[in-house]
């Protein structure tokens, strides 16, 4: 394997670490301010103000120095009391880190396994309630399942969950900023968000919009969490001064990418561009002859999924699309590895790294010895660009 210089020309095009502005990298690397002072603090209330316009919500959003997954495990250890029924519903790799969570916080687990590439089923979540004794203190989902590209209808999922009386916590991590969630507008009591995928920014922040509901069973259930206990965090945050020492880099960058999405482009413009981006990547995959991974759903823009040909050695695509090409784009994980491609459309993404994408699996297909025409996904996911009028980039 080549090791290519760290400074040499790469496009990274996976769904997380996604590909960063260059106003967002750069923010970074100024001095470091001290936490506790005013050209910091206006820098955190900004950004915690600004955030929940993500999240379209009113809750506040708390924010923690980790990745994504200790978003998630801040819901596991706010809300899990050990004996407590849960319900997971999962249909892929991130789903099933909820079990994980659930069971290391000792819930009484009730796992609803979905294939993956397939939806969660709400209706099957609504029987799950009802076959339970007792009450079901909270069901686990995923919003974008970002191993499969599959996107959950969890606005079906929270109401069959809240009319039984149970409270819905989803992770939104690659879905937060690509596909609409109006978390309040649905009624939904918790998202769990990462820094590193639709919002542009490094990987090292980990966020949960949390419901006055949710915050006050997390309340009634103190014990085995500290760092990550929900009320400490919302207390400090309210009065602008984080229990602990904030990621101040992380907040600087934030900042930046939060007025991009917010201000330059707008939220539904964010929206549309990641569904124009999606309908590119999967005409270029139907282009080029391979078959679509996963329901078919114009809603799904976060990543694009395509079975790779069985005729040919799969998990070789994705590392000579990196090594020989510098394009970095994830292939399957667990099972499904060799056996699919994820196309990622997420965060910092223009036309122009979808036909990147397109071509540089069309050459490694070829290089691999599976019949492509030269151009044919670019050119498919071109026309889609001329139909709609511009190619697709970000503010
Ligand atoms: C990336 C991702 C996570 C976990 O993120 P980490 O930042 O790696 O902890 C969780 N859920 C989904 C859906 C993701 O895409």
């Amino acid at each position: 394997m080549s090791n290519p210089n760290l400074f040499s020309k790469q496009y990274l095009l996976t769904a997380g670490p996604t590909p960063l502005p260059p106003r967002v990298l750069s923010i970074a690397s100024e001095p470091i301010l001290y936490h506790r002072a005013p050209a910091f603090v206006d820098i955190y209330e900004r950004v915690l103000a600004n955030l929940p316009r993500v999240f379209q919500t009113s809750n506040q959003v708390l924010v923690f120095g980790s990745s994504g997954s200790g978003g998630m495990e801040s819901a596991a250890a706010n809300l899990i009391v050990p004996g407590d029924n849960v319900i997971v519903a999962s249909c892929g790799k991130f789903g099933q880190r909820w079990a994980q969570l659930a069971e290391a916080f000792g819930a009484n687990l009730h796992h609803l396994e979905f294939e993956w590439g397939t939806p969660v089923d709400p209706a099957a979540i609504g029987n799950k309630l009802d076959e339970i004794d007792g009450p079901v203190k909270a069901v686990f989902t995923t919003f974008s399942e970002t191993s499969t590209g599959v996107l959950n209808d969890v606005k079906a999922i929270n109401e069959i969950v809240t009319a039984a009386g149970s409270i819905l916590v989803v992770d939104a991590v690659s879905g937060l900023g690509a596909a609409n969630l109006p978390q309040d507008e649905w009624g939904i009591d918790v998202v769990v968000a990462g820094s590193q995928k639709a919002l542009m920014c490094p990987p090292g922040l980990g966020f949960a919009s949390v419901s006055p509901k949710a915050l006050e069973i997390a309340a009634q259930n103190p014990g085995r969490r500290f760092y990550f206990d929900w009320e400490k965090t919302a207390k400090g945050q309210a009065k602008g001064n984080s229990p602990f020492t904030p990621a101040v880099s992380l907040f600087m960058a934030l900042d930046v990418a939060l007025n991009m999405i917010l201000e330059e482009e707008g939220l539904e413009n964010v929206f549309a561009r990641h569904a124009v981006l999606a309908k590119a990547a999967r005409a270029g995959i139907k282009a080029i002859g391979l078959e679509r991974f996963g329901p078919d759903n114009p809603d799904a823009n976060v990543v694009t999924a395509a079975w790779l040909p069985e005729e040919i050695e799969g998990a070789k695509v994705p590392g000579r699309m990196r090594d020989v090409y510098g394009v970095t784009i994830a292939g399957g994980q667990d099972h499904l590895k060799g056996k699919i491609a994820r196309i990622a459309h997420c965060g910092y993404f223009g036309g122009f790294d979808i036909i990147t994408a397109l071509t540089a699996l069309e050459m490694a297909l070829r290089d691999l010895g599976f019949d492509v025409t030269p151009g044919s996904g670019a050119g498919a996911a071109e026309q889609v660009f001329a139909e709609h009028g511009s190619v697709p980039q970000p503010a």
